[in-house]
């Protein structure tokens, strides 16, 4: 990848920054140049690394360089789900398919609390809401046998359900698109950048955070040397928590490829147009199927989120149009399918479902490869990873070391093939769930 790929550039802005006042990145380059840690990558992985070491470390200093500004990474771009189910549970040497995903729920429940934990104290506003329905649903009958099968396993592994028919949908949701859903009741909805803004400004002191500066090169081994266009830096330790783009800097690169995926919000809707969405304030839904799409009524407005492309950014008109089209699928008759911001956002997808989570060489710490429902679980890998960095022990870091690393997977041109070959096959699979 060349230097002007070491980091993502969007097409068109967050939709969810753009809906809040404005910020003032943070660009005035400290005078200091060596610090005892360097995070690379301020999303929630990053900043739960950065948070957590400055608690863990409070008399050393921590930098943090994100490329963009904080509002306009994938932190920012996602739905605003926060969820708790294990993605991709799987027997390995610690025990079985169950044992795997109940330490999964753990983790990322503990996610979920953390983040709760830091709202509250800080203050933070971003309309959290732990009440508003956040249904997975399916609109096949082999999305409904699926689904029904998960949450009786959400169940096995603590996560108590709630279950919705096909009428019960057509109420909350003011369309009949939908067979069946299932609630867990453990989760959350967020306006998601107003989250991570929230987060990244109420650091700890001992935290500088450094926006619109790319991380271009780190070499070296304790101390590290951090190159910039802002000049170069140096650390005992450095945490990388870029996700996909840790492999433009040569970190982890045939674990993961790079997939975007797009969002859109409509303008603020009048009573009747709001009204063909059921009559509560707020929903969510995300689709059983991976490929489907996701959609909330949130702030008057309806969000909705889907399609998929592999390492480049699709034209946004053509998203505009795909996205529009999935729109009226579901609510033939509005008389308006106008949208006010859609956006595209960066995720990093590994074989097996898996985090890269681990040291790298000594005093190099990464933790990347978050995914689709990975906003609980960036949070709480990157509190982990500081106490693994920091030698601290905990039960939910046991329960994080026995998870299994990425799978390998082959370089270009099979990596493209391959990669293209199953989201078409997925996008086949999901049928009337895309
Ligand atoms: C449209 C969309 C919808 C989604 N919906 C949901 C959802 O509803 N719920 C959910 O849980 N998850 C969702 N996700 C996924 C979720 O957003 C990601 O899993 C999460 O953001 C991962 O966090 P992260 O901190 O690991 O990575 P990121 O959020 O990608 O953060 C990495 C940061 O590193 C920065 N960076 C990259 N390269 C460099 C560099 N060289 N130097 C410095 N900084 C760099 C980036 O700008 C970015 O800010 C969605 C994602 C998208 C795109």
């Amino acid at each position: 990848m060349s230097k002007d790929k070491v980091a993502p550039r969007y097409a068109a802005k967050c939709g969810w920054n753009a809906l809040l006042p404005r910020r003032t990145p943070r660009e005035q380059a400290p005078n200091e140049r060596r610090f005892y840690a360097i995070v690379v990558g301020a999303g929630y992985t990053g900043l739960g690394a950065a948070r957590r070491l400055a608690e863990l470390m409070p008399e050393k200093e921590i930098l943090v360089l994100e490329s963009s500004e904080i509002g306009e990474g994938s932190s920012a771009r996602n739905s605003g789900f926060l969820s708790v189910n294990p993605v991709q549970p799987r027997a390995n040497s610690h025990g079985s398919a169950d044992d795997d995903a109940i330490r999964k729920v753990r983790i990322v429940v503990a996610g979920l609390d953390w983040l709760r934990t830091i709202v509250k104290e800080n203050n933070i506003d971003c309309d959290w809401d732990e009440k508003a329905p956040r249904v997975t649903a399916a609109a096949t009958p082999e999305g409904e046998i699926l689904a029904r099968r998960t949450k009786n396993s959400l169940e096995r592994w603590t996560i108590k359900c709630a279950e919705h028919d096909a009428g019960d949908l057509e109420q909350l949701l003011g369309t009949n698109y939908y067979l069946y859903g299932y609630e867990p009741l453990t989760r959350a909805l967020v306006q998601p950048a107003a989250l991570i803004r929230g987060i990244a400004d109420t650091l700890p002191a001992n935290v500088t955070l450094l926006e619109k500066t790319p991380v271009e090169a780190v070499s070296g081994s304790g101390p590290f040397h951090v190159q910039t266009r802002r000049g170069d830096f140096s650390a005992d330790k450095v945490f990388i928590a870029n996700n996909a783009h840790a492999r433009a800097l040569g970190f982890v690169t045939n674990r993961m490829i790079g997939v975007y995926t797009y969002g859109a919000l409509t303008p603020v809707l009048d009573d009747d147009e709001l009204a063909r969405f059921g009559k509560l304030p707020a929903w969510g839904v995300i689709p059983k199927s991976k490929a489907g799409t996701t959609m909330r009524k949130v702030q008057r407005r309806f969000l909705i989120r889907s399609s998929a492309s592999y390492e480049r950014e699709t034209d946004p008109q053509k998203v505009r149009s795909i996205l529009t089209q999935l729109f009226r699928n579901r609510y033939p008759k509005m008389h308006s399918y106008e949208f006010e911001h859609v956006w595209g956002g960066l995720t990093a997808i590994t074989s097996n479902g898996e985090n890269y989570f681990g040291e790298l060489k000594p005093g190099l710490y990464a933790s990347v490869g978050c995914q689709g429902a990975g906003v609980c679980r960036a949070m709480i890998h990157g509190k982990l990873l500081a106490e693994f960095a920091c030698g601290s022990q905990s039960s939910l870091l046991a329960d994080r070391l026995t998870l299994e690393a990425p799978n390998w997977i082959p370089p270009e041109p099979f990596r493209g093939i391959g990669a293209l070959t199953r989201m078409s096959y997925m996008r086949w699979r999901a049928g009337r769930d895309y």
